[in-house]
């Protein structure tokens, strides 16, 4: 068969919706310090590594997985603290749960909104989806949610779902308690209260769910040192949470995943002890690029930091720090308010020194 044959096929056949998009891309990353996708730099002790390889060594992987996950969910549920009237649902990541909300709620007619410059996934998975994108500029200087631009957007777009991340990525900043609780009471369809660096941030709306009826909230442990697990979760009333169930493939968590997951709950200390530490680092990271001619940096709820070169391009300050060994990222062509702007997950104590004496190297 010709190659032609098969691309006219594909461009007669494969939506068009899904033709205009691309692919998401990951950089290579190999020999390279990893500054780049907001994972935790810390690994376990070798007693607890340990126990984990005797806890799943007793895992049947010739048995498909708990459907329900219900022992992790039990365990979730004391460990963290989460209140009996919320139900839980877990996603292969939240990346899975963002789209199965979105597979739920959308339509050709419906509009999907988000504050931008945001999590890239929310605009990628509405396009995929077929609702359309809507979108409301973040303060430039601050990267605040503005109460007005919000509340008209809601007016004109109706949005079926609003996504909120708290505190937001690639910006690190929490938005105003009492302008989120505004647009949840202004919206007409659902909020999604994107909480993926929890740990970090220490900030929750789970304590006020109950006061809306149109809220949910979504948690990864990707951030918070188990990226390859692939483990994200929902939390919310049952009403929302049990259609959410319906479109979910019957086994998406592994056996593999529910058992790691389930034993490192009860080490769980460890995680919020490098949580703790990270965010010690962070301060000190934030305190040495702030002192940095020629370097403005955002303060960070978060595991990571966004700053501005003013007197270089972005660009060349990205390959620069590559060639001595790191890779962070470039979001130069992201959204016109982060022209010249890199982030940089902060990582172990040296490094970051190795971060910061690369960036110097590069101004
Ligand atoms: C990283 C991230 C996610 C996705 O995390 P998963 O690895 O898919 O669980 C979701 N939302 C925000 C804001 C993120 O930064």
């Amino acid at each position: 068969m010709s190659h032609d044959s098969r691309t006219a096929k594909v461009r007669y056949w494969i939506n068009p919706r899904v033709q205009a998009m691309r692919a998401y891309s990951v950089p290579e990353s190999s020999g390279l310090i990893k500054l780049d996708a907001m994972e935790n730099p810390y690994s376990w002790p070798e007693d607890i590594k340990q126990r984990w390889l005797a806890n799943i060594s007793g895992v049947e992987v010739n048995r498909y997985p708990d459907p329900d996950a219900t022992s992790l969910k039990n365990k979730m549920r004391e460990v963290l603290d989460i209140p009996d009237n919320l139900s839980i649902m877990l996603g292969n990541g939240s990346d899975e749960l963002i789209l199965l909300v979105a597979l739920a709620l959308s339509g050709s007619d419906r509009k999907f909104l988000a504050p931008v410059p945001g999590f890239v996934m929310y605009e990628a998975i509405t396009a995929a989806t077929g609702a359309e994108f809507k979108s409301v500029s973040l303060d430039p200087d601050d990267f605040s949610l503005d109460r007005d631009l919000m509340s008209a957007a809601i007016k004109q777009h109706k949005p079926a779902i609003i996504f909120l991340a708290y505190p937001n990525n690639p910006t690190g900043n929490l938005f105003d308690e009492d302008t989120i609780v505004e647009v949840v009471r202004n919206a007409p369809g659902l909020v999604v209260m994107d909480e993926a660096y929890n740990i970090f941030s220490e900030k929750s709306f789970i304590d006020r769910l109950e006061e809306f009826d149109n809220c949910i909230l979504m948690r990864t442990f990707s951030k918070s040192g188990l990226a390859g697990l692939r483990l994200g979760y929902l939390l919310g009333p049952e009403e929302w949470i049990n259609e959410f169930e319906k479109i979910r493939l019957p086994y998406n968590i592994n056996s593999l995943s529910q058992a790691t997951m389930s034993f490192i709950l009860e080490n769980y200390k460890l995680l919020v002890e490098q949580a703790t530490s990270i965010r010690v680092s962070r301060d000190k990271l934030f305190s040495q690029l702030s002192a940095i001619e020629g370097i403005y940096a955002w303060p960070s709820m978060a595991n990571f930091i966004l700053f501005r070169v003013l007197e270089n391009d972005s660009k060349s300050v990205f390959e620069n720090l590559k060639k001595q060994g790191i890779l962070i990222k470039d979001l130069d062509n992201y959204h016109s308010s982060l022209s010249n702007c890199l982030r940089v997950t902060v990582g172990t104590e040296d490094e970051n020194t190795a971060f910061i004496q690369a960036l110097l190297n590069s101004l």
